[in-house]
């Protein structure tokens, strides 16, 4: 079987589908690997060490040719246009947000799978869990970049020119970024506070040395898969309320709240803004084209708002560290093309509940059946659940 890497399409992309360690790996278990000439530029991986380790280098429109074409985000229109069917395409193909890129690698007759659907509480899915790798990055990058914006020290330090307190940093929802985020800062000497709607992360945010907040007014929110479930008007509004007198007395918030299929539920309202101090730093990791867990957040941009608090729309974090990132998703990715082979061949399993959670369109069709009923609906938003698409947040 023959797998391709190719230079990722979106501008700012610098990560790369495989490393070399990862073509290796592919190449002992008898792929052939073609790698688009540049594809690891942006992540100091030049084609030389791609050849090294057995891969060819090939120019742009070779690598259409191949069985199954690896990448990190979504393919460009030119190669979707190359594309025959019966080909496979892997990636972070992000298809409950844009469902009309599903519908387009259905009608190429290509067998799409998206690493991002893979279905994170299977233990068997850990090797292959792609969000999580790069959610641990994000999350570590967020204290830092925090701790970098931030015009004070984030430990203790007794000095002879005086002493410097710890900073406060507030982390809201501690999913695996949160958890990273909280490590990070930790390490960093900073004291750190937490809250998420799941409080069986307690344990584990305790275990990193910082305190778990717990809200009166507002209840345990566990949802499907281990995922939080979203909060109702009501609830959410009570959340608002009693985050902003906690927020007020944080140096530093980084935000990374999230219920797959929704919007993100607004945190850190414009009041709480107004409450924070003078240098506070706000990094919100949910700020997307949806919107964001912090009021007036938008992605890849950095404001300052009226009462001088920076917040921070992080986007891209994973792919500002494009070394570890791509090492990392380079192992996701082979992970999950050589569960799907058999025979040296790709032989998908749709009764194997990873496999129909990845796969989202096959033979012509969207069949993931988050996709299914919105294929035809392309500005709808699917819901992993299958339910109605919602709203968890305020209006943006
Ligand atoms: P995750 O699903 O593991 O964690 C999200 C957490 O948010 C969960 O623990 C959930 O219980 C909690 N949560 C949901 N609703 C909440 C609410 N109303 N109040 C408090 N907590 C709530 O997700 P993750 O992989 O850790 O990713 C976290 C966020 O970071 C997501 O928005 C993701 O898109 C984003 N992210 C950003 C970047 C970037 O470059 N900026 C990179 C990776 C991930």
């Amino acid at each position: 079987m023959k797998v391709a890497v190719v230079k990722e399409a979106a501008p700012d992309e610098r990560r790369v589908a495989l490393v070399p360690e990862a073509v290796a790996k592919l190449r002992a278990a008898d792929l052939e690997v073609l790698v688009e000439s540049g594809a690891g530029d942006r992540a100091w991986l030049a084609d030389g060490v791609y050849a090294k380790a057995g891969a060819t280098i090939v120019p742009a429109g070779e690598v259409a040719g191949a069985d199954a074409i690896l990448m990190v985000g979504q393919p460009s229109e030119q190669l979707i246009a190359r594309l025959r069917p019966g080909q496979a395409v892997f990636g972070l193909l992000a298809p409950l947000a844009d469902p009309a890129l599903a519908a387009r690698l259905a009608a190429a007759g290509v067998t799409a799978v998206s690493l991002d659907l893979i279905p994170r509480t299977l233990p068997r899915a850990q090797p292959m869990d792609a969000l999580s790798s790069q959610a641990n990055i994000a999350g570590y990058k967020a204290a830092v970049l925090a701790a970098a914006t931030f015009g004070r020290f984030f430990p203790l330090l007794i000095t002879a020119a005086g002493t410097a307190r710890p900073a406060k940093v507030l982390i809201l929802g501690t999913g695996v970024a949160g958890l990273q985020a909280i490590g990070t800062a930790r390490r960093l000497g900073a004291v750190v506070t937490a809250y998420d709607v799941r409080p069986e992360t307690k344990t584990e945010v305790e275990s990193l040395g910082a305190t778990f907040l717990e809200l009166a007014a507002v209840g345990p929110a566990a949802g499907d898969g281990g995922y939080a479930r979203a909060l109702t008007e009501d609830e959410r509004q009570a959340q608002q309320e009693e985050l902003t007198g906690h927020i007020a007395r944080h140096d530093v918030v980084i935000t990374t709240a999230q219920v797959p299929g929704r919007r993100p539920p607004v945190l850190v309202t414009a009041d709480a803004l107004k409450a924070m101090v003078a240098g506070s730093v706000v990094v919100d990791m949910g700020a997307s084209d949806l919107g964001g867990n912090v009021d007036g957040s938008l992605p890849g941009q950095t404001v300052t708002t009226e009462n001088g608090i920076t917040v921070i729309g992080a986007g891209g974090l994973p792919s500002t560290m494009p070394a570890a990132a791509s090492a990392m998703y380079a192992r996701n990715i082979s992970a999950l093309l050589l569960y799907m082979m058999k025979d040296g061949k790709l032989a998908i399993d749709l009764s194997d509940e990873l496999q129909a959670g990845v796969v989202i369109s096959r033979d012509g069709s969207v069949i993931h059946p988050a996709l299914a009923a919105s294929a035809d609906d392309e500005p709808a938003r699917a819901d992993p659940a299958g339910g109605t698409p919602d709203v968890n947040g305020a209006a943006h």
